[in-house]
């Protein structure tokens, strides 16, 4: 298999780096690890994403009669590639580009359609995805937030939490409880929530990383009107799982798009490998081996899962195999960076002036969480693609309120 661009796309990359280099000025640029804080450069990103948008550089596998390109995933990756190689920061408004967007142009309304998607593309207004609460990530249809019909709205109670963006967010997909007397995954129904709106409140949480980039939203009786549902009433599940395929596709991407690339460490590992002792050598090459070898198979494997979706293929479960490889590459990579660097990973300064290992040892273990578990990933991979017998679910066809007992 040949991983060199082809003529097209080689072509494609020409036009993006010209077009980055002509807007370079109106574009916000980081150092190389330099934490952004979308909070507190929250109008820069939205202005480099505007600008990138005018300039056709948003929305790339979006259809065109919504805003967007009507390009591949192959081109997508290389938008990508060639916004890391110029120092872009991540899109403010990734969650809304590859999760909510995509949703809203599966389910939507034509007014939903209209309303939203142009805005959402030029980060007019910035998206987030209000799933997870206290009680239910990996097991999200045990959600409790409900939402209870009033005339010509709804009133919905509850708490999301790991809400990416929220802090920032204009609007959000909500996913809600409208009958508890069903089983769980037949009682969801989906909405657009106004982020403004009167009884939505916001609380900033911490990483270990440092940074605050999600939060918990608490809902007291805040009114959404029908018109903003999603979907039939009792249909968000499978509204949920058009967001949850493109949450595999958006985060699993290429696998080692994910932390620190190997290229980086290899350049380390020859500039710090001779002043170690041999015995320290010979385990410092294995630990870089083993996480090449891991770095490099999740990055091919993510090109040729790209290859099928541009042919025409459907993200499939197999797309859970990304991101689980991809996660676990990247710990390897960013473990065997901070050994190899030792004091100085901490510390920031490395060999290339890129600060990014320390940081990168704490903030990959959430990527290993956000958008499904390793083990929950492992379960799928078990259960759709190899066949295994699934898990035995108890309370999969009984009424939510029953507490899944029958
Ligand atoms: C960086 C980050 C960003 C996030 N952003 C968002 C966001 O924007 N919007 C949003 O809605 N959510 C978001 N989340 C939440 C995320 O989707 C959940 O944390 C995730 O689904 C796991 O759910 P949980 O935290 O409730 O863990 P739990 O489901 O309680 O899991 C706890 C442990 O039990 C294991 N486990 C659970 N069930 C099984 C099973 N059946 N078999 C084997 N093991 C199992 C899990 O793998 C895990 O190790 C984010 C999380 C992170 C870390």
């Amino acid at each position: 298999m040949d991983f060199d661009d082809t003529p097209e796309e080689a072509s494609f990359r020409a036009h993006v780096r010209s077009v980055l280099e002509e807007h370079a000025s109106e574009l916000l640029h980081v150092a190389p690890g330099e934490p952004v804080d979308a909070r507190s450069r929250e109008a820069e990103l939205r202005d480099t994403q505007r600008v990138l948008a005018e300039a056709g550089l948003v929305g790339v596998t979006w259809p065109r009669e919504y805003g967007g390109q009507g390009g591949t995933l192959v081109q997508q990756a290389i938008v990508g590639q060639e916004l890391g190689r110029a120092r872009v920061p991540t899109l403010i408004n990734h969650i809304g580009i590859g999760m909510c967007g995509p949703t809203v142009i599966a389910h939507g309304s034509d007014d939903q359609r209209s309303r939203y998607l142009a805005r959402l593309l030029r980060a007019d207004d910035v998206w987030c995805q209000l799933f997870s609460e206290p009680g239910s990530g990996s097991d999200l249809a045990a959600l409790r937030t409900s939402a209870v019909r009033d005339g010509e709205d709804w009133v919905v109670n509850g708490q999301k939490v790991w809400t990416t963006l929220a802090h920032v967010a204009d609007f959000g997909i909500l996913l809600t409880r409208t009958d508890p007397s069903r089983p769980k995954h037949a009682g969801l129904t989906m909405f657009v929530v106004d982020m403004h709106a009167p009884g939505v409140t916001v609380r900033p949480l911490r990483q270990m990383s440092g940074g605050a980039d999600f939060n918990e939203v608490f809902f007291d009786d805040v009114r959404i009107p029908d018109s903003e549902r999603l979907g039939e009433p009792g249909e968000g599940w499978r509204v949920a799982l058009t967001t949850l395929m493109n949450e595999r596709v958006a985060i699993g991407g290429a696998g080692s798009d994910i932390g620190p690339s190997p290229e980086s460490l290899t350049a380390h590992a020859r500039d710090r490998l001779p002043a170690l002792s041999p015995e320290q050598q010979v385990l410092a090459r294995q630990a870089v081996g083993r996480a090449l070898v891991a770095s490099l198979a999740t990055r091919y494997t993510g090109y040729r899962r790209f290859t099928t979706l541009s042919q025409g293929g459907v993200p499939g479960p197999e797309a859970s195999a990304g991101k689980l490889g991809g996660t676990a590459a990247a710990r390897l990579v960013t473990d065997a960076g901070v050994r190899l660097l030792g004091d100085e990973a901490v510390l920031g300064a490395t060999a290339d002036g890129d600060d990014t290992w320390q940081r990168a040892q704490a903030y990959v273990p959430g990527i290993a969480i956000a958008g499904g578990t390793d083990q929950v990933l492992r379960n799928i991979l078990g259960e759709r693609v190899l066949g295994l017998p699934p898990e035995p679910r108890t309370d999969k066809s009984a009424p939510f309120s029953s507490g899944g007992r029958r």
